[in-house]
């Protein structure tokens, strides 16, 4: 097995920078149906360049490179322990390369062990078959999306669809539900793998194993082909759109399998799988460990160019920011601005907004704008380099958010799919905004970044640590402003009122 090291290796690294052409046709697809000049199609135009750069440079797609999760299938007689030895050693390289960002935490110590090995993790599942060759499946599905998975215990009430009862029209609106209830902050257009019956647990792993198969497949059962082109449709008549600013892509792919179940219990199992939808696959040859075969793709076929223009297309109309940031330049700006942010700024997630309901924090943050973001970084000698810094879900922040803005005079909230009533109300009452960066433009957003002037609070790890960086030209749009808007609000509700529309046709 001299080669499977390097294999292994190779798997991951294109897993995590190179997605797979099914993936790039049904992003080219949904952004050819989006309206042009929209916020959903200015998304769009940042994703899909997004996927060229992190091609081309060979960096992380999102920043949040996700739980790796690895299905080996194996010849009777392959030694099993030998492969799980090294897809752990080859997960601690890749994160030593920077093609996956420290992911894996001590849940109850809180510690990053900074090499993505733990307890359980990389999760990885082992089946013998009968073939002769080795294969090696990886998917890596970040935590914003998998926040988004949910499970319906069957019969149920939902949210704008009534009564799910115990048939295919209650699975049907377990689905459009758990389409709806990811708005953007699954970073839409999402896929979603569903299963059918199971028990909790068994029913969870098999909707995740659904979108191991490729978006443009067709269910070999006439059922259930029936119903994912069903949910197709309706679920992109919603108007979620990209990053749920609103628009027509809302789901790019629906993989619907079925399980037995007990008598008394019927489980919908919902994964939900955001737009930077990395899985790939290899066959090896069980002898030496080389790759015999990819999975998913071709490559002899050159990859296709996804971008239909340069990053972002400005229009002159866009506002400057130069932090520190005034009240009257905030109060001015208004739900659907375009934001470009020129200088410095803060990233903070989880573990620094709880620190700061305790503690001051290690800067003034008077004026400051504030990132929701856990980047990827490398230290180049003395210096450290962003690898990847897209936005991550603000969500998660809502209980602190308030009292950060409050107390210490934050101006700006960069994240993604909003926050709620609780923030928006902070915004209004100390004159600050919301802006929503596109989720999963790690590598756009790491070309923003000029220079990484510092760093605080290192003790929480690489992804949650305070960056101090400068950018130069960091777009982003008003989702929620000082006057008691937020886009959010209206596109749940909007998305709700035709969510009830499918329902009545
Ligand atoms: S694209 Fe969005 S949901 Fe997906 S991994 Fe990145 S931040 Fe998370």
């Amino acid at each position: 097995m001299q080669f499977l090291a390097t294999s292994l290796l190779e798997l991951i690294t294109e897993t995590s920078t190179n997605l797979p052409p099914d993936v790039r046709a049904a992003m080219s697809l949904a952004t050819d149906h989006e309206t042009p000049r929209t916020q959903s199609s200015q998304a769009f135009n940042i994703i899909l360049s997004n996927i060229d750069m992190a091609q081309q440079d060979e960096g992380p797609i999102c920043q949040d490179t996700g739980m790796p999760t690895f299905v080996v299938h194996t010849p009777v007689g392959v030694n099993q322990i030998r492969i799980k030895k090294a897809i752990r050693e080859a997960v601690a390289e890749a994160t030593r390369r920077g093609k996956l960002r420290p992911n894996s935490v001590d849940s109850l110590t809180g510690k990053n062990s900074g090499d993505n090995l733990g307890i359980e993790t990389p999760v990885m599942h082992f089946e013998q078959w009968e073939e002769d060759e080795i294969e090696i499946r990886l998917i890596l599905k970040g935590g914003g999306c998998e926040n988004k998975n949910i499970q319906y215990s069957v019969p149920c009430e939902l949210d704008h669809l009534g009564r799910a009862d115990r048939n295919l029209e209650g699975v049907r609106k377990c689905i459009l539900h758990a389409v709806w209830q990811a708005q953007g902050q699954g970073c839409a257009p999402g896929a979603v793998g569903v299963c059918i019956g199971s028990d909790r647990a068994h029913g969870y792993d098999l909707a995740k194993m659904q979108l191991f198969r490729t978006l443009d497949d067709v269910n070999p059962n006439p059922t259930l082909a029936k119903l994912e082109t069903e949910i197709m449709e309706e679920a992109n008549r919603l108007g979620v759109g990209a990053m749920g600013f609103g628009g027509k892509s809302s789901l790019i792919g629906c993989k619907i399998g079925v399980a037995n179940r007990l008598p008394a219990s019927f489980f919908v199992s919902v994964a939900y799988e955001c737009w930077a939808f990395r899985r790939l696959g290899v066959r090896l040859d069980a002898g030496t460990g080389a790759i015999t075969r990819w999975l998913y793709r071709d490559p002899s076929r050159p990859v296709e160019r996804m971008a239909r223009g340069e990053g972002f297309p400005l229009t002159g109309r866009e506002i400057v920011l130069t932090p520190p940031l005034t009240e009257a330049q905030m109060r001015a700006l208004k739900v659907g601005d375009v934001v470009l942010i020129n200088g410095e700024m803060f990233t903070g997630r989880d573990n620094v907004h709880a620190y700061l309901m305790k503690n001051p924090p290690p800067v003034d943050l008077h004026g400051a704008a504030l990132y929701h973001c856990g980047p990827v970084m490398l230290k180049d000698g003395d210096q450290w380099k962003v690898k990847a810094a897209g936005p991550t879900t603000s969500s998660r922040e809502e209980p602190y958010q308030a009292h950060v803005i409050q107390r210490y005079g934050v101006r700006a909230v960069i994240g993604k799919g909003g926050m709620g009533a609780k923030t928006l109300a902070a915004l209004k009452e100390s004159g600050a905004v919301y802006l929503n960066g596109i989720g999963g433009a790690a590598q756009y957003y790491a070309r923003t970044v000029e220079q990484v002037l510092g760093v605080y609070l290192m003790e929480f790890g690489i992804p949650e640590a305070m960056w101090h960086i400068r950018v130069n030209g960091f777009a982003a749009i008003v989702t929620m402003d000082a006057h008691g808007n937020s886009l959010h609000a209206d596109i749940e509700a909007k998305t709700g009122a035709a969510l009830e529309a499918l329902q009545e046709a």
